[in-house]
């Protein structure tokens, strides 16, 4: 069994297809590096383990992301997951929030975001609904309910050491032509719907979806492997200190002495001393101007 590993499956005949999903040891490095209480964590875990299987079923190239913001206690949760299944997410609360509060009250009066960020501009798409239910999975139905008119449901769950889940969703065709959801989604939802926790955080995601759903006919159709990683690099860094300009820069080290910046996401610091940080204006001065037509 991989570290992380992506399946997805069909059920024959019927016009339905799933999703499931366990991250490991990569999951266990990344909420270590977050630090973030238990709770908070789990709800982590879970919004990047949704995010992976939504996009296991999207065809572009380019990054999806789920984002949570504008809630009474969140303020940014964020997953982010590119067409090779490269995985990472953030969270951060509005000040004064409690780290052990539930969903509900967490995500109350906010907005959960869907952005396909595709490198083909006619392929982006973004769509948002106001955050909901008692879950981020029951969110996660709603949204496809109301954006997307398509039934669709998610087992989710996360710890410090693993992230796993489940989806089920009738294809888009049936959905298009107005089918109701058919009695084979309603009944592997119940079927889903028998999963706990602590199953889905300890089984192989094939064994998952066969003790699930195999009653069912459900099959494996291919494995991914998922990779969990920050994207961030001490070049991303320098073009972000480029773009913020020389002069400001200049005054930013006659205050401090350095530039520090963190990523957003994994919190890893950088640092630039004065002599780094002004070779990276020297240097890119030197470059010769480019008038090619890209
Ligand atoms: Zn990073």
């Amino acid at each position: 069994m991989s570290g992380q590993q992506l399946i997805r499956f069909d059920f024959g005949d019927q016009p339905l297809r799933g999703a499931a999903v366990r991250l490991g040891p990569q999951w266990r490095a990344w909420a270590q590096q977050l630090a973030l209480s238990e709770p908070l964590t789990a709800l982590l875990g879970q919004a990047a383990v949704a995010s992976v299987m939504m996009a296991s079923h999207l065809k572009f190239e380019g990054k999806l992301n789920l984002q949570v913001q504008d809630c009474a206690g969140i303020s940014l949760l964020l997953s982010q997951v590119d067409h090779r299944l490269q995985q990472r997410a953030t969270l951060s609360l509005v000040e004064g929030a409690s780290g052990d509060a539930d969903w509900a009250t967490l995500s109350a009066g906010g907005r959960l975001a869907v952005i396909i960020d595709a490198d083909r501009r006619d392929q982006r798409y973004q769509a948002v609904v106001p955050t909901s239910g008692q879950s981020i999975a029951e969110n996660l139905a709603d949204y496809f309910d109301q954006s997307e008119q398509l039934p669709t449901r998610f087992w989710l769950a996360a710890n410090q050491q693993a992230a796993a889940g489940v989806m089920i969703q009738q294809m888009p065709a049936a959905a298009e032509r107005g089918d109701p959801p058919l009695d084979a989604f309603e009944t592997a939802a119940l079927l889903g719907q028998t999963s706990t926790a602590k199953e889905l955080l300890a089984a192989d995601p094939t064994d998952m979806v066969r003790r699930l759903f195999g009653s069912e006919g459900a099959q494996v159709r291919d494995a991914r492997d998922v990779t969990v990683a920050c994207r961030c690099s001490r070049d991303r860094i320098a073009n972000v200190i480029l773009s913020l300009g020389e002069a400001d820069i200049r005054e930013l080290l006659d205050e401090r002495g350095e530039v520090e910046a963190h990523c957003d996401f994994c919190r890893q610091r950088y640092v630039y001393s004065a002599h780094d940080a002004l070779a990276l204006f020297a240097a890119d001065a030197a470059e010769p101007p480019s008038d090619a037509v890209h």
